[in-house]
């Protein structure tokens, strides 16, 4: 019976070991082959005859032999362990477990045995489709990192270790954060991808070799959205970075020698016009005008240009100042005023009064405003109106151009801000154009932290708007001074061009300034030395020294050092400039009225007594400026009260006509500074108010020496100015 009933269980056991699915070795203590059932047969190739009662080798795996027999040497302590090992064409994962004392059943004295046990996975379709799989990532170019979840390297293709270098090939299998594997500091993307996020950077890699890569890191997940690493792919841009910077150079050194005889071709051009050079006849006047427009639009075409490889290359420098766009967009609507007559448009602006001042580059943000305005006159070819409006909404200031023009079709609409995009159609072709300026545009409002869109219905018309976010107070700058000025200062002229420094020469000297020239580096230092000039304008580009180098010179030179420099240049370099220490910037070509504004307020000796204008309203500002200027005063602007406390910091006037609503600092804050400061509590203000009086504030009025009512009468103002600086000289005398 008990016979019958061993034989069942050796049937049962037999069977079970012949169905399943997994090859099963037991291994004797003396490593030879137990056991083996049909599966390991057909795994290993051998016999099963021929291998039972063969030593371990038989089964034709090393790695097999090897790991048995270390786990029969180690004994009690012996662990699993996994082994791969490759038997012909199949790839197997053996698990090899040691164990101890089995008693082996049947035999006398139940004698027990150790040995190991083995059991065996066929991996070969999982190991194949894991090396399609890594061939595939092997045979691109770009890099590929795969990050497990706990950060762990868990796989980098042949073409990532040939970007990153050998140190990535040494991370697999380990965790290495994110800086260390890409040699670069900052935020990790890899919590990013946590997030779920993708993100993009370029990163320069000097090692193995010189390399601009740019990283892209995709968050892998799993079936159920849960995150199982992060892909990181790498793509080597050095090629492209190193083409566009080449393009860049060239557009910006072809522009700058198209540049230069420019700045002469315009300035005689101008001067002749402006009757310097005697007077001319209708039709040389005629002829000579369309040479202006001409050269006009050449330099906007350089300056399009400019901006673009600018813009690409990250040399643009944007001044970030408070800006009243209210003025920035009468200006560029005035510019325009004619052109629109012509083409029978109605030119319409709607702006509130009251807004803040938004922050920006002047000139920058005038650009784009004309833009969008050319465009809406450019693109209403039957006539309509451009409609210009500058509101606020919430902590942004938005300024939008709309037309009733031929309008943008939504296809359009998605590319109308990428460079050299031109709506195809005869229409605009016809009107032609370069697709510059809206890239141009949005590029300068998207570097102040801004947004720009278009809004359009095809042949309807379009609105162009802009948002930029509201000047911080810290932003505030220092007014010009206007007005007789005291003559007779000298300025140091240094261009290496003869006609450009003649042409600065003239304009100086047209405002009675002394001026000398020097046309390099060695002569403006020796120059300067010598003659101590009150100012100095500074080409950059010399060609005996770098100009930064001979400003820096000129700063650390104790004779020199004190002497404002003003940088005339069409490397737009303001920001280098300002650090080397140069007191203004201005770019070629240059203009007149600018230069001789920059210079006065540096030379700044007022000859006659200065009043300092405070007023949020433009008109009221110039016509007191315009009529005090006439009665002989030096005027100073200022457009709100933090702007007139600087003002009043950089040179103290004589008399100060105040508005009392104003933003940013109102006239009852400017009262209290001025007057609770030892050095200006002198100062006579006269008062300009046109709204009820803050009854909880009386006192700090009654400290300001006058108060005039609006509306008023400028002549009356001047007048009124004159008697209080007659009373305070008389309370002196
Ligand atoms: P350009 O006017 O020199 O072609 P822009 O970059 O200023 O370049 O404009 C790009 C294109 O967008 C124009 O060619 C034109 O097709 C379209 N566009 C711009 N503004 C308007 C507008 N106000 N109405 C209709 N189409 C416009």
């Amino acid at each position: 019976m008990a016979d019958e009933g061993n034989r069942r269980r050796n049937h049962g056991l037999r069977m079970l070991l012949a169905g399943a699915g997994e090859g099963l070795l037991v291994i004797g203590a003396d490593a030879v082959v137990r056991l083996m059932n049909e599966t390991a047969e057909e795994m290993f190739g051998v016999k099963r005859a021929e291998a039972v009662g063969s030593e371990v080798e038989v089964l034709g795996s090393r790695e097999i032999a090897g790991s048995v027999r270390k786990g029969l040497e180690a004994g009690k302590g012996g662990r699993a362990r996994s082994v791969r090992t490759e038997v012909g064409s199949r790839h197997l994962t053996c698990m090899v477990r040691p164990f101890e004392g089995v008693p082996v059943e049947g035999d006398e004295g139940d004698e027990a045995e150790d040995g190991v046990a083995i059991t065996i996975r066929d991996d070969t379709e999982l190991v194949e489709c894991r090396e399609r799989a890594e061939a595939v990532l092997a045979s691109t170019g770009d890099g590929l990192i795969v990050l497990d979840a706990d950060g762990t390297v868990g796989y980098a293709n042949p073409a990532a270790v040939s970007m990153l270098g050998a140190k990535v090939k040494r991370a697999v299998g380990r965790q290495v954060p994110f800086a260390t594997l890409l040699g670069e500091e900052g935020e990790d993307p890899t919590e990013a991808a946590r997030c779920g996020e993708r993100t993009v950077r370029e990163i320069v890699v000097e090692k193995p070799e010189h390399r601009v890569i740019e990283v892209r890191t995709n968050p892998v997940k799993g079936r159920h959205d849960e995150y199982l690493g992060c892909a990181i792919s790498l793509h080597d841009v050095t090629a492209e970075r190193e083409i566009a910077q080449m393009k860049n150079e060239f557009v910006s050194t072809v522009s700058h020698e198209l540049r230069t005889p420019l700045t002469s071709i315009k300035g005689y051009v101008d001067l002749i016009l402006d009757g310097e050079a005697g007077e001319i006849n209708e039709i040389q006047q005629e002829f000579l005008s369309i040479v202006q427009e001409n050269s006009d639009r050449l330099v906007a075409l350089i300056n399009d240009m400019l901006d673009i490889s600018r813009i690409e290359s990250g040399r643009i420098r944007l001044k970030r100042e408070p800006l009243q766009l209210v003025d920035v967009a009468l200006g560029a609507v005035e510019t325009f005023r004619t052109l629109a007559e012509g083409a029978g448009i109605e030119l319409v602006v709607k702006l509130p009064e009251d807004l803040p001042k938004a922050a920006g580059d002047r000139d920058r943000i005038g650009q784009v405003m004309m833009n969008l305005i050319s465009n809406a006159i450019k693109y209403s070819p039957g006539g309509g109106t451009v409609t210009v409006r500058v509101r606020k909404d919430r902590d942004r200031i938005i300024t939008s151009v709309t037309d009733t023009g031929i309008g943008i079709s939504k296809k359009d609409q998605k590319k109308l801000f990428s460079k050299f995009y031109r709506v195809d159609s005869s229409l605009t072709r016809e009107i032609g154009g370069t697709g510059l300026g809206l890239s141009i545009c949005k590029s300068i409002v998207e570097l102040q932290g801004g947004r720009i869109w278009a809004r359009s219905e095809e042949g309807e018309g379009s609105t162009f708007s802009f948002a930029l976010p509201i000047a911080p107070a810290e932003l505030i700058r220092t007014p010009y001074l206007q007005g007789p000025l005291e003559g007779g200062g000298t300025v140091l002229v240094v261009d290496r061009s003869p006609e450009v420094a003649d042409l600065v020469e003239k304009y100086l000297r047209k405002r009675g300034y002394e001026v000398i020239k020097a046309y390099s580096g060695a002569e403006a230092m020796r120059q300067a030395r010598e003659h101590r000039p009150d100012v100095i304008t500074l080409d950059v580009i010399l060609d005996d020294v770098d100009g930064f180098d001979l400003l820096g010179r000129l700063k650390d030179d104790e004779s020199t050092a004190d002497i404002p420099v003003v940088v005339l240049s069409i490397v737009c370099d303001e920001g280098k400039s300002c650090r080397l220490g140069a007191a203004e910037y201005l770019e070629k070509p240059i203009q007149s009225d600018r230069l001789v504004q920059v210079v006065n307020s540096l030379v700044g000796k007022v000859s006659s007594p200065l009043a300092l204008i405070v007023d949020d309203d433009r008109a009221i500002v110039d016509v007191l400026a315009k009529t005090l200027r006439g009665k002989g005063f030096a005027v100073q602007c200022a457009y709100d009260g933090a702007e007139a406390m600087q003002a009043v910091k950089a040179q103290k006037p004589d008399v100060m006509l105040l508005d009392l609503k104003m933003p940013v600092k109102d006239g009852y804050q400017v009262i209290q500074e001025v007057k609770s400061a030892e050095e200006t509590r002198g100062i006579p203000i006269v008062v300009m108010t046109a709204h009820r009086i803050d009854r909880e504030r009386i006192d700090i009025l009654a400290q300001a020496s006058e108060q005039i009512h609006k509306p008023f009468d400028a002549a009356a103002i001047a007048e009124r100015v004159e008697e209080v600086l007659t009373k305070r000289a008389e309370g002196a005398a």
